[in-house]
């Protein structure tokens, strides 16, 4: 996995919570990372300001302001897309707009939602879009700028309720050496405060988890932190490994 990374999250925080370690070790090692938000997450993940008063225009300010913060902790771009949320509602529009997304970007890996998630459909509808968009990115004749798309593996970050969302991992991706920026990621996002232990906590036991499966004796540190992704399509190799 090197070359461009492209995280499609449906909203301002998502991205953080799931795919904070996979960012920052891409931008760790000199790759760029683009992060596009479809929505600010402003109906349906930001409770905290609704109960405080904040108006509709004012919760989008604070959700993007936090998410450029959370971005910029990482290292990566991050762009909104502004087409809402609670419902996130797909459109032909908009799956254009990210066909010229991921022409623009040429991602060696493509990182979104599972398919399934009976909590929310937003999440479902950002991965239906994100995956319907790569698709027709790869069509020579599809009217957009810049060359045709190959074919990026889709990796699924861990939605918070894996298990009714037929979530398996089959990836677990050690991010011990940028957790610390995963942490300042998360903090950077005081309208979901809750998830930061959450998140801190299902690190350490995707890392237990990681060194497990490394091997219990390959001295791997108890401090191990990890992520799960969940693949969509075959890994490709000529050796298997
Ligand atoms: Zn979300």
């Amino acid at each position: 996995m090197s070359g461009p990374l492209l995280v499609i999250s449906a909203h301002a925080g998502d991205f953080v919570w799931r795919a904070a370690g996979a960012i920052a070790l891409a931008v760790e090692r000199g790759d760029r990372a683009k992060v596009i938000c479809l929505s600010f997450g402003e109906r349906g993940e930001s409770a905290k300001a609704w109960r405080a008063g904040k108006t509709l225009a004012e919760i989008k300010a604070i959700r993007r302001e936090e998410a450029e913060n959370a971005a910029a902790a990482l290292g990566a771009e991050i762009e909104f897309l502004d087409a809402g949320d609670y419902p996130l509602v797909e459109t032909t529009e908009l799956v254009d707009r990210l066909v010229r997304v991921f022409r623009e970007v040429n991602p060696a890996v493509v990182l979104t939602h599972p398919l399934y998630d009976p909590y929310n459909g937003d999440h479902p509808a950002a991965a239906r879009m994100a995956l319907q968009a790569r698709v027709l990115a790869q069509a020579i004749g599809y009217d957009a700028p810049g060359e045709p798309l190959g074919a990026p593996p889709v990796f699924f970050f861990e939605p918070h309720q894996p298990e009714q969302c037929d979530f398996k991992l089959d990836v677990l991706l050690d991010i011990t050496p940028v957790f610390d920026k995963k942490r300042k990621a998360m903090e950077s996002l005081p309208a979901q405060q809750h998830m930061w232990d959450y998140y801190t906590d299902l690190a350490k036991r995707r890392g237990i988890q990681l060194k497990r499966n490394a091997g219990p004796n390959l001295g791997l540190p108890h401090s191990t932190m990890g992520e799960a992704y969940m693949r969509l399509y075959p890994q490709v190799t000529d050796v298997l490994a």
